[in-house]
This record gives C-alpha cells, sequence and structure tokens, in this order.
C-alpha cells in the first residue's frame, strides 16, 4: 500500500489543486490531501471549512482522504505510513524553497521521498491568493475554483476583504 501525503494550505482549494490531486491519485494507492493547522498568514477560511470544501470535490475519487496536521510534515509522514510528499511546482519561483523543505524533510524522515507534479499549463498562474485577490475586488473566479464551491467563496471573500 503506497500512501502520499498531499499538504498545503487550501485557502480555498482550486482548479490548481484539484488538477494536482487527480494525478497524485492515480499514481498511488491513497492519497491524503492535509490541510495544514499552523500558518503565518491568518486564513480565509477555518481549517475544518478547508477540509469541507476538499472533501465535496473529491468525492468522485475514493482512494483520496481529506485529513489536517499540525507540526513537522516529517513525523506526520511517518505516522501515516507515508513514501512520498506530493508537491505542485508552477514556476522557477516555487522552486528553490520546495528543494530547500524536499531535502530537510529526508534529513528527517530518510523514508519520505518528495514527489513534484508539474503544473498544467492553463493552472500555471493560479493560487488560493490569486483567487481571493479576483473575488475581493469583484472579478469572476469561474474556471478557477470548482462550480460548487463559486457562490460560497465569492461571498465570504467579500464579507471579509
Ligand atoms: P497556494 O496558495 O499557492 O495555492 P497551497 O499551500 O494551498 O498554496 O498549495 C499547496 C500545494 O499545491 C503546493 O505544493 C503548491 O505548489 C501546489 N499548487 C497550488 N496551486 C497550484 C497550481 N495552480 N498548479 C500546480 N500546483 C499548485
Amino acid at each position: 500500500m503506497r500512501t502520499a501525503i498531499y499538504p498545503g494550505s487550501f485557502d480555498p482549494v482550486t482548479l490548481g489543486h484539484l488538477d494536482i490531486i487527480r494525478r497524485a491519485s492515480v499514481m498511488f494507492d491513497r492519497l491524503v490531501v492535509s490541510v495544514m493547522h499552523n500558518q503565518n498568514k491568518k486564513p480565509l477560511f477555518t481549517v475544518e471549512e478547508r477540509m469541507a470544501f476538499l472533501r465535496r470535490t473529491t468525492e468522485s475519487l475514493p482512494n483520496v482522504e481529506i485529513a489536517s496536521f499540525d507540526g513537522l510534515l516529517a513525523d506526520y509522514a511517518r505516522r501515516e505510513g507515508a513514501c512520498a510528499v506530493v508537491k505542485g511546482l508552477r514556476a522557477v519561483s516555487d522552486f528553490e524553497y520546495e528543494f530547500q523543505m524536499a531535502l530537510a524533510n529526508r534529513k528527517l524522515n530518510p523514508e519520505l521521498d518528495t514527489v513534484f507534479l508539474m503544473t498544467s499549463a492553463e493552472y500555471m498562474y493560479l493560487s488560493s491568493s490569486v483567487v481571493k485577490d479576483i473575488a475581493v475586488h469583484g472579478g469572476s473566479i469561474a474556471g478557477f475554483v470548482p462550480d460548487a464551491l463559486e457562490a460560497e467563496i465569492v461571498c465570504r471573500t467579500r464579507k471579509e476583504g
């Protein structure tokens, strides 16, 4: 049973995240998409809301589980019995930080490798922050987030923005 963890803030989940989830789910027997608790930035959605969004949009993928975690990813991965961490790469700017984290995680947990999936070209520019920026300024986020979540994300972003 090969388990991988896909960690992130998912604040909120975008079509870019879902593309990585779909692609990673065929590479592993079990994929745990895990919302990180300890964020420096104040998130817009609570961990529970972010998990609920992820659950609603990954229902059709039977080997995908939604979870959350606090503390060190290397320890969490060991507890979950994971052999890999999945990360998405959008641009060279993502690379340096991710490279450093991958090496640090492998030092902490030598059984843990990081697998990088290149973004699909249509999602290269997409991040949760871009979605929030567009929504707060009244732009359309159709095609950036799952259809079923669009109205809720717009509503919350405008209220808090
Ligand atoms: P972001 O706010 O940038 O979406 P997250 O922490 O939620 O940040 O991202 C979680 C993971 O998903 C990271 O590995 C990130 O590189 C990856 N990711 C986010 N958006 C995309 C995208 N559009 N294409 C590929 N990978 C992505």
